[in-house]
């Protein structure tokens, strides 16, 4: 007996999920239920975040929370209860399949099986975000090794468990060499650890063409936070499968499931609504709690009463369905079919075992980083970079020396083009001067010259090499 929290959540969430749980239970899930109220309700009760202090025990007790979707008020500061779950959780991978289920729902491609794996913690979504100048305002984008390998592997134990052929990667590492170029080298070294699936990597403007057009060509799809964001949500949409999609959030203690789709409050208290969503993500509890037998025994259901044309109003095409039938109705149905499989969808098999290989990280020996120039940032309204050149020259140090100054990443100075557009925003790098080492007494000695020469710096970048391998970026036209 597993102990989950359920919250019912708003709108068409609490008839979703008691139609799920009693799918559950007919299918002999052995859960036991502690239910928490979040969303709206709480919103509105003054609590920004949508969740009581005792609901996230209940949360962090159980470890295995099951979630109907929420309403989240507009305007008022009100943070998206999702995200924060996501955040302090820890839930770091988010795993989205996306199947179309031809002739039986609308799709433009019958024989997709994708399944998303996207980092649900880092990138730009840290949420590290500064203006700087007038006309500037930045966002940090984190990746971590941490980060990298624990989201690849998942992706590959995901891939090995589920009989998975092959696991792609997409980053835009030709341009994000640092960032995305670390996913790509991690995504390369632990594939070399499971040689019987087969691996690649595709630039992600062209994988996401690729993907939207031939989804056939893929199998397990991973990617940082933003792509997977954004393609997440193609996928399930040429999938046709927005109102039938489910997603886990899996972090190393605790993890959350739930279904792709809103609360659609215009449906709520109707009967309406699909509640395959929610069930896609129930299946994938029991597969992550290891009661693999029972999940692969509703999906089958599931995957009957699809194909048996008995449709909730969303997905019911005159001609194609046999039935229109409300949340109740189609739950029975699912119910009905238990210990059946479909004929013309492929069945599916879960194997016994659940648990996923997933090591906790290992932080590696330092590496030897020395520190070899700095980029001071600096906020200058004047147009023509040989000036600012002239300006900023008069900082340097015999410790340090300007190199060279870029505006957006395009070097300006030395020999920029007049055609460059500039903004107020400059970095200006400096280098030890020849045969000098620097440390961070030079760039304290650089910033005081700054204030004396009225320079007005925003911030400083320090330039490290690690075990000799530069740990930045050059100027774009260096
Ligand atoms: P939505 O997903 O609720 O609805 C989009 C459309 O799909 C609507 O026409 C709706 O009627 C239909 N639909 C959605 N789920 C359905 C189902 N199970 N069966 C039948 N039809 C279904 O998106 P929205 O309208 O943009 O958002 C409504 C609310 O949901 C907002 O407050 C939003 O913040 C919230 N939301 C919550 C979550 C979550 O909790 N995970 C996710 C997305 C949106």
């Amino acid at each position: 007996m597993t102990k989950i929290t359920v919250a019912k959540g708003d709108g068409i969430g609490p008839e979703i999920m008691d139609t799920t749980l009693e799918i559950l239970m007919a299918a002999g899930a052995k859960i036991e239920v502690e239910e928490i109220e979040v969303g709206e309700k709480v919103y509105l009760a003054g609590n920004t975040a949508g969740i009581a202090k005792e609901s996230w025990d209940v949360i962090r007790r159980n470890k295995i929370f099951l979630k109907a979707p929420i309403t989240t008020p507009q305007g008022g500061g009100y943070k998206s209860l999702n995200v924060t779950t996501r955040k302090f959780l820890g839930l770091y991978s988010n795993v989205r399949p996306c199947m179309s289920l031809h002739p039986f729902v609308a799709t433009k491609h019958p024989i997709m099986d994708v399944v998303i794996v996207r980092e649900n913690e880092e990138d730009l979504y840290a949420g590290i975000e500064h203006q700087q100048t007038d006309e500037v305002v930045q966002c940090l984008k984190l990746i971590s090794r941490p980060g990298c390998e624990k989201i690849v592997r998942y992706a590959f134990e995901y891939a090995k468990h589920y009989g998975r052929k092959k696991v792609t990667c997409f980053t835009k590492d030709n341009i994000m060499k640092q960032t995305d170029g670390l996913f790509h080298q991690v995504f390369d070294e632990i594939a070399r650890e499971y040689p019987e699936i087969e691996n690649e990597h595709w630039i992600i403007d062209i994988g996401a063409a690729k993907m939207a057009d031939t989804p056939e060509a893929f199998d397990v799809i991973v990617m940082p936070n933003l792509y997977g964001d954004v393609l997440s949500d193609v996928a399930a949409q040429i999938a046709g499968s927005v109102g039938l999609a489910g997603s886990a959030n899996i972090g190393e203690e605790c993890a959350m499931f739930e279904a792709i789709h809103g609360s659609a409050p215009r449906r709520a208290g109707q009967n309406m609504a699909n509640p395959s969503g929610l069930l896609q993500g129930a299946i994938m509890m029991l597969n992550h709690i290891g009661q693999t037998k029972i999940a692969e025994k509703i999906q089958n259901a599931w995957l009957k009463t699809i194909e048996d044309g008995i449709h909730t109003y969303d997905v019911y095409k005159e001609g194609v369905s046999q039935e229109k039938v409300g949340t109740k109705e189609f739950a029975q149905a699912v119910i009905a079919n238990l210990g059946q499989e479909p004929k013309l969808l492929k069945s599916v098999t879960y194997a016994e075992n659940a648990a996923l290989n997933l090591p906790k990280y290992e932080r590696k020996a330092p590496a030897k980083k020395e520190l070899v120039g700095v980029d001071l940032f600096v906020h200058w309204a004047g147009k023509n970079p040989d000036e600012l050149a002239a300006i900023v020259k008069t900082l340097d140090t015999n410790e340090v020396k300007l190199s060279m100054i870029t505006n957006r990443g395009i070097k300006v100075w030395p020999e920029g083009f007049e055609e460059t557009f500039c903004t107020d925003h400059w970095r200006c790098r400096f280098k030890p001067t020849e045969g000098n080492q620097m440390n961070k007494h030079s760039i304290i000695n650089l910033l005081n010259e700054a204030i004396q020469q009225g320079v007005d710096t925003i911030k400083t970048e320090n330039l490290y090499t690690f075990d000799g391998k530069m740990g930045f970026s050059l100027g774009q036209g260096q």
